[in-house]
């Protein structure tokens, strides 16, 4: 029974696999852009881009080219994220495998076009880069590090370190000394697939489970942001807390109904059991973050691994705090779309965080043809 029931659901997300080729609307009508800017020019800017395992390196993928562009001009005052899903379908695998040139070909598209850059760059890796969660994910993952950093020979540029989960913690900017509005940029970076990774994963010196590890985890970011209080600060992951795509348990009306019963089976499936990631089945991560960040006004968390680019704002104990998804660089996929208060599209296409002197900041969308399809200022805190 058990075997039937996964051979059906087999067939359908074969099914869905076909039928998920229809296009639409690019984007959504619910948040209107705005075009409001403060007069000066930003003084930092992060680039967000995700998922860009599947970029072809001869021509360049489209959105790296776009990517490039805005990178040369902005120059060392800014930094660019790669957010994971690096390599698909299952990251570096060992020199002299027959999918080793394919993977090298996907990686060297976007270490071409981040090496003349003069500004911040970091990998973070995602779960196809963890060997899409099979067991030698480890050996998988330390082995880009390796390739990405002996590459690019511009130090630190793949983090956290050597499959650990982090935080690590960066500070990308620090504004003069001597202004009243003194303040720092800080990067934190996690490595969300080592929560969910079921196979070999290290865990720091003095710690003796996986459980206290998780726990370290969150009471690390909390310290971070807690001594950041009056820095700006930008969480980086693979994995997305809030989504409108698949992996937050939203499917397009013809799941349901097409093919009839499966469909639907389908996502009851997923929003039940689950695929292990999806947010559903990493709740424990999820509430954990959230609490961490709960005080902390203006803060922005930004991740990859669904197919799409999101702007989700988020309030909690009235703090204002922004949820980016941006994982479209090289394959887009369904989101929902005309929200009321989110932006969502399902177009190739990357992110740019400005920030600026007087502590407002602005998120800006960017498509693969180089057209900002949303522009939001945000205030300051
Ligand atoms: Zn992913």
């Amino acid at each position: 029974m058990r075997t039937r029931f996964f051979l059906l659901l087999a067939m359908v997300v074969a099914t869905l696999g076909c039928a998920n080729t229809a296009t639409y609307p690019s984007t959504s009508a619910g948040v209107t852009a705005s075009s409001v800017t403060p007069d000066s020019e930003p003084i930092y800017s992060v680039f967000l881009i995700g998922d860009t395992g599947e970029s072809s390196l001869n021509p360049r993928e489209q959105t790296l080219q776009i990517l490039k562009s805005q990178l040369d001009k902005s120059g060392k005052q800014s930094a660019v994220i790669f957010l994971g899903d690096n390599i698909y379908p299952s990251g570096l695998p060992a020199e002299g495998r027959r999918s080793r040139k394919r993977a090298e070909r996907r990686l060297r598209a976007q270490l071409e076009t981040v090496e003349d850059y003069p500004g911040r760059i970091i990998f973070i890796p995602g779960n196809h880069d963890w060997h899409s969660s099979k067991r030698k994910g480890l050996n998988q993952i330390q082995r880009q590090e390796r390739y990405i950093e002996n590459y690019l020979q511009r130090g630190n540029t793949f983090l956290p370190d050597s499959g650990y989960p982090g935080p690590a913690s960066i500070s990308l900017h620090k504004s003069i000394k001597d202004s009243a509005k003194n303040f720092n940029i800080q990067l934190v970076v996690l490595d969300t697939q080592w929560w969910l990774h079921p196979h070999d994963k290290p865990l720091s010196k003095g710690i003796s489970s996986e459980t206290k590890q998780k726990e370290k985890i969150i009471a690390d970011v909390e310290k971070i942001i807690r001594a950041h209080n009056d820095d700006e600060v930008i969480v980086t992951a693979h994995h997305p807390l809030f989504s409108y795509g698949r992996h937050g348990g939203n499917f397009p009306v013809q799941t349901h109904f097409l093919p009839p019963v499966l469909g639907s089976l389908y996502v009851a499936y997923r929003n039940t059991w689950g695929y292990h990631q999806d947010v559903a089945n990493y709740n424990d991560l999820k509430d954990g973050l959230l609490k961490s960040f709960e005080r902390k006004d203006g803060l922005i968390y930004a991740s990859g691994h669904e197919h799409s680019l999101q702007f989700i704002p988020h309030q909690s104990k009235n703090t204002n705090q922004y949820f980016l998804v941006s994982g479209s660089a090289s394959r887009t996929s369904y989101v929902k779309k005309n929200l009321a208060n989110a932006f969502t599209s399902r177009t190739k296409g990357f992110m740019a965080v400005r920030y600026y002197k007087n502590r407002g900041k602005s998120i800006e969308i960017w498509d693969n043809k180089g057209n900002i399809i949303f522009h939001r200022y945000l205030n300051a805190n």
